[in-house]
């Protein structure tokens, strides 16, 4: 079974993915941390995040199991990811890297802004994950805040929102809805709610 989740920053999609992962024995793929890990890549050999080449090179030199978690999570990481991966060349190679993900026939969940779309377009569930701007920007306070990270609520939603528009109108592979993919708002929802409801949402799926 695969099932794609995707949605904008600090939706839920993640803890979402993970949640179904763990409820369904799949494999989890967050794919946003394979353009975290190409910009950071580029930052530390002291490159430019919007230079083509360098990103290229170093989505072709990516090793799934060297990703260092815990620094890929920056606010500045975070940007240089949202501007390499309005890079078609490095959008196609890092394809290759979560279709191959995707081909283990155990099945797989993945997760990012077009796994429905583009990744995996034939996915048995899709879901696309949301939640209100402000509220967004709340829960990723929280988690750069609990890394030590100084950055006003103002500025951050600011980063946010700009990260939601380069995502949603680039030419490739922006973030969409796609057509069969079931909504989940997770504005109001806990961490436990929003999984059951996703649980909810697959097992009717699957049951069609
Ligand atoms: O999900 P996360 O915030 O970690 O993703 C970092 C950046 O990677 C996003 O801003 C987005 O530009 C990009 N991304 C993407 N396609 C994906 C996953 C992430 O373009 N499938």
């Amino acid at each position: 079974m695969i099932i794609a989740v995707d949605g904008p920053t600090a939706s839920g999609k993640g803890t979402v993915a993970a949640g179904l992962a763990a409820l369904y024995g799949l494999k989890r793929l967050d794919t946003g941390a394979l353009y975290r890990a190409v910009g950071l890549a580029v930052l530390d050999a002291g490159g430019d995040p919007g230079d083509e080449a360098a990103a290229v090179a170093a989505a072709r030199a990516l090793d799934l199991a060297a990703i260092d978690e815990r620094r890929i999570r920056s606010s500045v990481v975070g940007l240089a990811a949202s501007k390499v991966a309005a890079m078609s060349a490095v959008r196609a190679v890092l394809r290759e890297t979560q279709r191959a993900f995707a081909a283990d026939p155990a099945g797989a969940v993945l997760d990012g802004r077009d796994i429905a779309t583009v990744i995996c377009p034939d996915a048995d569930v899709k879901l696309y994950v949301t939640a209100a701007l402000p509220v967004r920007t709340q829960r990723r306070l929280n988690e750069l805040r609990a890394r030590g990270e100084q950055i006003g609520f103002d500025e951050l939603q600011a980063q946010i929102a700009e990260r939601d528009r380069r995502d949603m109108e680039r030419a490739d592979s922006p973030l969409r809805q796609a057509p069969d993919a079931h909504l989940l708002d997770t504005t109001d929802l806990s961490i436990e709610a929003s999984v059951e409801a996703a649980r909810r949402i697959v097992e009717a799926a699957l049951s069609r």
